[in-house]
C-alpha cells in the first residue's frame, strides 16, 4: 500500500508540476548562456553570453517557458568568466541588478523582489510567475522594434516630422532617425541614445523625451527648432544582445575620429557638420545609462575653466535648468561631472560629445546625460519622466537665445 502511495505521488508530480523550463533567446536583444538548470529545485543559473569583440558581457534578456503559475523558481545570475577584451574580465556587478525585470506580455515590465548576493558573487532572484511563460531581463528592454513603433507613433502625430535613415550598419541593419521641424529653423538640436548598446535606459529616456517633444506642451519649442533624434545608434549590438561598450577595436562612443569604423557614426558626423555649417548647432545631447549606482548626472566639458564667456554662460544655464526640471523619479546632480577616466586628448576628442564640441561653435552645448539603472525607480515610466524633464529644460534653455553674445 505504501509503495502504491509513493508511486501515485511520483506520477502526480511528474504529470502536473514538472513541465520542463526552457530558455529562449532568439529574438532582438536576446542574450543568456545557461550555466545550469536544475528541474528538481527549479533553479536556473545563467550568465550573459560573450559576443567576441562586441564589448561588455553584461546584458541578459530571455524568455522562460514551462513555468507553473504560482510555483516559485530561482534565477541565479553570475559573471561571464571569459575575457571580453585582451585579459579584461567584466566584474559581476554589471550583470547583477538589484532587481530582475519581468514581463508576461513583453510590453509591461516590473521589478522582481530584490535579489540576494552570495559570497561567491552569484545573485539570486526568487520569482513566482503568474503565467506559463515570462520574459526576464537585466532592465526594461528597448530594441529596434520598439524604436520602429516609437518613430511611427511620433510621425503619425506630427505631420511636420520626417523619418530618415541615418545609415546602414556594418551588419546591414538600418539606423533610423526622425527630424522634427523646418530645416532652417532658428534653433538646431541633436539628441540620441545607445552609443553603448547595453545602456537600454538611454533609449527609455529618449522615448520619454520625444513623446514630450511631440506633446502640446512643446508646441512653442517645436515651432522654432529643428530636432534630429536617433533612438538607437549601435543597432547591431542591440539586436545581438551584446554590450557594445569597450568593443574591439573601439566602441561607438569612442569612434568619433577622423575615420570612424561605424557607418552610423560617420553619417552622424556628416549631418552634424552640415547642420552646424548651414544653421549652427545649439545643443547635442547623448543619452547614456551607465552606473550601477542610482544617480543621474551630466558629463560636461573637460577644462570648463578654459572656456570662453559664452560657453561658460551656456553650460551654467543648462545645468541650472536641468536641475530644476529633471527632478523625478530622482533629481539630476546639480553639477557637471568630468569623465576624468579618459586621460588623453586624443581619446577625449573621439568621444561623441568631445567631437561635437571640437566641431561646432562657442554657443554649442554638448553634454551626455548619464542615468543610473540600479534602482526599482528606473521603470519605463521613471526613465520616461527623466526624458520629459530633459525636454522642459531644453525648452527653457532655448527660450533665452544661447547664441546671443
Ligand atoms: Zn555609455
Amino acid at each position: 500500500m505504501q509503495m502504491i502511495q509513493k508511486l501515485f505521488v511520483l506520477l502526480f508530480l511528474s504529470g502536473s508540476a514538472l513541465a520542463e523550463m526552457r530558455v529562449i533567446t532568439d529574438f532582438e536583444g536576446g542574450n543568456a548562456e545557461v550555466v545550469s538548470l536544475d528541474e528538481t529545485t527549479r533553479t536556473l543559473r545563467l550568465m550573459p553570453k560573450l559576443h567576441e569583440g562586441r564589448g561588455w558581457p553584461c546584458w541578459w534578456y530571455f524568455q522562460l517557458d514551462g513555468l507553473t503559475p504560482g510555483e516559485e523558481i530561482t534565477l541565479e545570475v553570475q559573471a561571464q568568466p571569459r575575457p571580453f577584451r585582451e585579459k579584461s574580465i567584466l566584474g559581476a556587478v554589471w550583470c547583477q541588478p538589484k532587481h530582475a525585470w519581468l514581463s508576461s506580455d513583453g510590453k509591461t515590465w516590473t521589478p522582481s523582489e530584490a535579489g540576494t548576493l552570495s559570497a561567491d558573487k552569484v545573485m539570486s532572484y526568487k520569482l513566482t510567475p503568474t503565467s506559463e511563460t515570462l520574459r526576464l531581463a537585466w532592465g526594461p528592454p528597448f530594441v529596434p522594434a520598439d524604436a520602429e513603433k516609437l518613430l511611427n507613433e511620433i510621425a503619425a502625430k506630427l505631420p511636420e516630422a520626417k523619418r530618415f535613415e541615418l545609415a546602414k550598419t556594418c551588419g546591414g541593419r538600418v539606423v533610423h532617425g526622425i527630424r522634427i521641424g523646418e530645416e532652417n529653423a532658428p534653433h538646431q538640436v541633436w539628441i540620441g541614445a545607445r552609443h553603448h548598446a547595453w545602456e537600454t535606459g538611454g533609449s527609455q529616456v529618449g522615448r520619454g523625451f520625444i513623446r514630450w517633444y511631440a506633446s502640446e506642451e512643446a508646441k512653442a519649442l517645436r515651432a522654432k527648432t529643428c530636432l534630429h533624434f536617433i533612438p538607437i545608434m549601435d543597432v547591431d549590438n542591440v539586436v545581438l544582445g551584446a554590450g557594445g561598450k569597450d568593443a574591439i577595436p573601439r566602441d561607438h562612443n569612442r569612434d568619433w575620429a577622423d575615420a570612424p569604423i561605424y557607418p552610423e557614426v560617420a553619417a552622424a558626423q556628416r549631418m552634424i557638420d552640415e547642420i552646424h555649417a548651414k544653421h549652427g548647432l545649439d545643443a547635442y545631447i547623448d543619452l547614456h545609462n551607465p552606473g550601477a549606482k542610482d544617480s543621474i548626472f551630466f558629463f560636461g566639458p573637460f577644462a570648463f575653466e578654459r572656456m570662453t564667456g559664452i560657453q561658460q554662460r551656456n553650460y551654467n544655464r543648462w545645468m541650472e535648468l536641468a536641475a530644476s526640471h529633471i527632478t523625478t523619479p530622482l533629481p539630476v546632480e546639480p553639477k557637471y561631472r568630468c569623465a576624468t577616466y579618459v586621460t588623453t586628448e586624443e581619446e577625449r576628442g573621439r568621444m561623441s560629445s568631445g567631437w561635437v564640441r571640437n566641431h561646432t561653435g562657442d554657443f554649442t552645448l554638448s553634454v551626455t546625460l548619464e542615468t543610473g539603472w540600479n534602482s526599482p525607480l528606473m521603470t519605463v515610466e521613471g526613465y520616461s519622466n527623466i526624458g520629459a524633464g530633459l525636454g522642459r529644460a531644453l525648452a527653457w534653455y532655448l527660450e533665452q537665445n544661447p547664441r546671443a553674445p
